[in-house]
């Protein structure tokens, strides 16, 4: 059960994944952390929490370092992998220190415990600090190698029983047929099912990801994170977004 009494009625969602990139925090410099666009992002997190919404998120880790490319200079897949889920973890404390500063009680939680730096993964533990209001960043993914952040995200809402999980996206403002940035006529849609999305291969999430989603009901739903308010228009159901569903 999640607590609803403050909840703000311009949303019909009282828990929800936010899932972003690890680029996402990286602004224009192409790589690594860029605080003013942590700054940004923890701002929108702020307007949905003041909405009274119980708050999780996975930040990837693709703005310091991912197994495969490793993999690719040699290294083993394996340690790729670990380097990676730590490197989301440096991510989670970079979101964590930004939400702080604006005064939102806020834990990361890891699949691979490391208690002098955040809190080991236990779910019980979670839930009970959603319901005190308190947003809980995942880190580390699935705390397995040859997974990615887009299953953590899915396994964690799941577990949490979020309503949603939103994937803030940069310069994109849902689920296109192809490609918007290189197709004029790319078509973007308002809905669309698992089925399509693996079928044609559309890139919203990796297809483990899609799977579990779609094997645990969990709706996605696609939006710019880019674009001002763009979080708390979302859960109100406004702007452009495309739901992934059954
Ligand atoms: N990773 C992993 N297992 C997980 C989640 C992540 O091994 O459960 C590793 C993997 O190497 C991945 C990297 O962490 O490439 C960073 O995560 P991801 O690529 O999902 O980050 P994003 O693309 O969202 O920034």
């Amino acid at each position: 059960m999640t607590e609803t009494s403050t909840q703000d009625p311009a949303t019909q969602y009282q828990r929800v994944m936010l899932k972003i990139s690890g680029e996402a925090l990286m602004g224009d410099q192409g790589y690594g952390l860029h605080p003013p666009t942590i700054q940004r992002i923890a701002k929108e997190v702020q307007t949905v929490h003041e909405m009274g919404v119980e708050i999780c998120m996975v930040i990837g880790g693709g703005n310091i370092f991912r197994g495969l490319q490793g993999a690719a200079q040699g290294m083993e897949r394996t340690t790729g992998d670990y380097m990676g889920m730590l490197a989301t973890v440096l991510n989670a404390l970079a979101m964590q220190s930004a939400l702080e500063g604006l005064g939102i009680f806020t834990r990361v939680i890891s699949a691979i415990p490391m208690d002098q730096v955040c809190e080991p993964y236990i779910r019980r533990r979670a839930v009970r600090h959603l319901e005190k209001k308190r947003v809980c960043i995942f880190a580390a993914g699935t705390g397995n190698p040859y997974f990615t952040t887009d299953t953590g995200a899915v396994l964690r809402a799941s577990e949490m029983s979020c309503d949603a999980i939103f994937m803030g996206k940069n310069g994109v403002d849902g689920v296109y047929d192809k490609d918007p940035a290189k197709h004029d006529d790319a078509k973007r849609y308002d809905k669309i099912t698992y089925d399509e999305v693996l079928a044609q291969h559309l890139g919203v999430m990796d297809a483990t990801a899609i799977a579990l989603a779609q094997g645990n009901s969990q709706p996605i739903i696609v939006f710019p994170l880019d674009e001002p308010d763009g979080f708390r228009k979302v859960l109100a159901g406004e702007g452009t977004f495309t739901t992934v569903s059954g």
